[in-house]
């Protein structure tokens, strides 16, 4: 049971950082929260969100700056811990032309196994 900072009622992800939906938690700590993927892209398919509700990239400023960077060191050690050694892919989805489904800030890790395909 973790404490959201802008609480949306209405986003999945607060409700799954509150502990009121279920999920698979891989790691948390006082700034963000991570969790299995319900729908995995990938043999290892991890969400890592920021306690506070953003809603995506755009809302990111020089306010919430630092604790993207921190959820990037995170990233990191949770893909480390996985053993994604061979490499990983982390993406973000903004807005809708992106195909951001749940409008709260998050990244995917997405790795263990060689992706078939390349957009960028
Ligand atoms: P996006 O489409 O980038 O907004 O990503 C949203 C992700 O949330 C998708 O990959 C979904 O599979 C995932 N998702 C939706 N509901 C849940 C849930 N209850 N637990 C874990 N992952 C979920
Ligand atoms: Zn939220």
């Amino acid at each position: 049971m973790s404490e959201v900072l802008n609480y949306d009622e209405n986003c999945l992800f607060c409700k799954i950082i509150a502990g009121e939906i279920p999920s698979e938690k891989i790691y948390e700590d006082r700034l963000c929260y991570a969790f299995r993927d319900i729908n995995p892209q990938a043999p290892t398919h991890i969400l890592v969100v920021p306690k506070a509700h953003i809603k995506s990239v755009a809302e990111i400023s020089s306010k919430n700056e630092a604790l993207v960077g921190h959820i990037f060191t995170v990233v990191a050690k949770i893909a480390r811990r996985e053993g994604l050694e061979n490499g990983y892919r982390v993406v973000t989805n903004c807005g809708p032309d992106a195909g951001q489904t749940v409008p709260h800030l998050h990244f995917h890790i997405l790795g263990g196994a060689k992706m078939a395909e390349k957009m960028v």
